[in-house]
């Protein structure tokens, strides 16, 4: 087979390892890989080479991805697929593999319902693609935040500060809830537990009486201005209060070897896929066993939250 393979949408840690395992298991086979750079935007200009074996060694530890990324909300429209329908024709691609998140999956859904035969494989740090139970880039960016926030706890012990931390996730609670019970935050707010803003001042003003020297709290993004949170905070509760957005530092670093994993066996995963003429599907991981879902349906799957963390997190803050 001649194979396709691309990154999209936002970068994660691991993506480097999942394309070394697609171009390694699939030339181990017999296969040709053809490595698309820029996501679906380098897809319609063809900016597609052969990869070897070669020009995968020494990315595995490499954070980023060497195919590149780039957004093209234009490929929601079928004359602008149409394009990259042309250069997989041009190029003789037999099969596209896709590398990214919800966005990447339904341009890959976009492109097999044309014909094209497509694989996706969970590439973000947000662990929001509910059709796989880790995503690569999670633990990495779990880890990432994880490190800021016992750093920030060491200053505002020192200072007697409340430190709100805001992480990544978009609509995932995930990096949110993990790394506050992995780092002893005293509040979490996640999508799922939403912010009772009243109540968090009234703790945290009740804390400060109490002689507790600080106060952590990690926040999900896009529930509430978190300067503006920590003035509100620092006004009430008698703790000064700074705020903190983790940001992009979340989406780079080395991939913890968590990831490298995951990315290794989902890579090889996709590949034993397309010679078995299964596609149109995205690959994930479920009780640590490989598994395979309609991209349509994984697309629909809802992210539960988890009840046992909520608990756990209420009792141990
Ligand atoms: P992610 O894959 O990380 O969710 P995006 O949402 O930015 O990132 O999506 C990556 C790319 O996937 C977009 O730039 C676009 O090219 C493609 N894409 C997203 N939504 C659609 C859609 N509805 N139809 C076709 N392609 C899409």
């Amino acid at each position: 087979m001649r194979i396709g393979v691309l990154t999209s949408g936002g970068d994660a840690p691991g993506m480097n390892a999942a394309i070394r395992a697609v171009v390694r298991c699939a030339i181990a086979s017999g296969d040709q890989v053809f490595g698309v750079y820029d996501g679906y935007k380098g897809l319609i200009e063809g900016k597609i080479e052969e990869l070897s074996r070669k020009d995968v060694s020494e990315i595995l530890n490499k954070g980023g991805t060497i195919l590149g990324t780039a957004r093209l909300p234009e490929f929601k429209f079928e004359q602008v697929r149409m394009l990259a329908v042309k250069q997989l024709e041009k190029h003789d691609i037999d099969a596209l593999i896709c590398i990214g998140g919800d966005g990447t999956y339904t341009g890959a859904l976009r492109l097999h319902e044309m014909g094209i035969k497509t694989i996706g494989i969970p590439g973000t740090i947000d662990n929001d693609i509910a059709s796989s139970s880790r995503t690569i880039g999670f633990s990495t960016a779990l880890n990432t935040a994880c490190d800021a926030i016992d750093k920030l706890r060491d200053t505002s012990s020192s200072h007697q500060r409340c430190s709100i931390i805001e992480v990544m996730g978009r609509h995932c609670e995930d990096l949110a809830l993990f790394s506050g019970i992995c780092c002893g935050a005293e509040y979490v707010i996640t999508p799922d537990t939403g912010l009772d803003k009243e109540k968090l001042l009234a703790d945290l003003k009740k804390n400060r009486l109490a002689g507790r020297r600080h106060a952590i709290v990690v926040i999900s993004e896009n529930i509430c201005d978190v300067h503006q949170l920590a003035k509100e905070v620092e006004e009430y509760s008698g703790y000064e209060c700074r705020a903190t957005v983790l940001g992009y530092v979340q989406r780079g670093g080395s991939p913890t070897p968590e990831d490298r994993l995951l990315a290794a066996r989902l890579g090889k995963y996709a590949v034993d896929l397309l010679h078995e003429d299964i596609t149109g599907v995205a690959v994930g991981i479920h009780h640590n066993k490989l598994i395979n879902t309609p991209i349509e349906e994984a697309l629909q799957m809802k992210y539960e939250p988890n009840k046992e963390l909520h608990e756990l997190v209420k009792k141990i803050s």
